[in-house]
């Protein structure tokens, strides 16, 4: 039987490592996973899920989606192999206030979300092309399409990856290839704490106003318990992925979770977009208290 052969960027950790565990060790061994970080000495831990060895359906590879080379080389590896599906999934995070968010914090952020998935994307298009077949997954979120507090310029990150995909998914369509945005809520993973964000208390919020350093701390406080209440095991949002590779017909977009999906509704059901940010408002600070009845 032929297998599939799945390439994924981010597997060190999270959702990536949990996907490329997931193929790897598939019982029917339909896969052949080409799982890809930037430090290899991190594949430690795949390897440990996977029982402390690499078995034949999986190979390691160095690569940084901030790095041409690295791509460069990651797809010579390739060649040869038809690459079925490609998982852009490396992603950072940035949080706090906009006043906070360095040039650089910013600009590293675009680097890895935004231009990696695009370069992760060229360095793989022109031979699914060639064949007329294949899928792209891309690990979006629920901020690719929704606005959420003090994730400004994360949440920027994921607009323009939705609008590269569903603008490359038109042109993409003759070719037979299918991509997917995977829009997943709050997970358990080392995503938290990685992201970048200012300490309330730190050296970063000096000169920033009293009302919106009360806002951040309240923020921070939201966050904690929609993790602690809501959050989403790895497990839990890989049959979303494993759909996208697995159906004939994946759609362009997909949530894992419903966990803001009325806000979401009310985005779409009220263009002008005031009804959403209020009631955003409202959810994250609660009422009038915070001023969410303002217009
Ligand atoms: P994670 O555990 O922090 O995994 C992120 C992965 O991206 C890590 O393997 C990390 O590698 C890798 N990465 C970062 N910079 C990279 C680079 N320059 N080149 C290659 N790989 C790089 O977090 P996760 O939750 O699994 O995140 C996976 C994706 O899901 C991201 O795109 C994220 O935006 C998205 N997402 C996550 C959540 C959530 O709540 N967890 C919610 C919505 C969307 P290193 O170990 O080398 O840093």
């Amino acid at each position: 039987m032929e297998r599939t052969t799945v390439l994924i960027t981010g597997c060190s950790s999270g959702i990536g490592l949990g996907l490329a565990a997931r193929l790897a060790a598939d019982s029917a061994r339909r896969f052949k996973v080409y799982a890809t970080m930037r430090d290899l000495a991190k594949g430690e831990r795949l390897l440990e899920r996977l029982g402390g060895r690499c078995p034949d359906t999986l190979e390691l590879l160095q690569l940084d989606v901030t790095d041409p080379c690295s791509l460069a080389a990651a797809a010579q590896q390739v060649q040869g192999q038809q690459l079925d599906v490609l998982v852009c999934n490396a992603g950072v995070g940035l949080m706090g206030p906009l006043e906070t968010c360095s040039d650089q914090a910013m600009k590293t952020l675009f680097d890895v979300n935004l231009f990696g998935a695009v370069r992760t994307i060229q360095a793989f298009l022109p031979a699914m092309k060639s064949r007329r077949a294949g899928r792209i997954i891309v690990s979006s979120s629920i901020g690719g399409v929704q606005g959420l507090p003090f994730n400004a310029v994360y949440c920027a990150s994921k607009f323009a990856v939705e609008g590269l995909c569903e603008s490359l998914a038109i042109v993409l369509r003759p070719f037979n290839i299918h991509l997917t945005l995977v829009q997943c809520g709050p997970v358990h993973t080392s995503f938290q704490a990685n992201l970048q964000r200012p300490d309330p208390e730190g050296s970063e919020m000096r000169g920033l106003d009293a009302e919106t350093q009360g806002l951040y701390r309240r923020y921070l406080g939201h966050c904690q318990s929609i993790f602690r209440d809501a959050a989403q095991e790895v497990e839990e949002v890989l049959p979303v992925f494993l759909d996208a590779i697995g159906s004939p017909c994946p759609p362009l977009r997909c949530a894992s979770t419903q966990l803001l999906a009325p806000l979401w509704r009310l985005r779409l059901s009220s263009p002008d977009g005031s009804a959403y940010v209020r009631a955003m408002h409202d959810f994250v600070f609660g009422g009038s208290e915070a001023g969410g009845d303002q217009p």
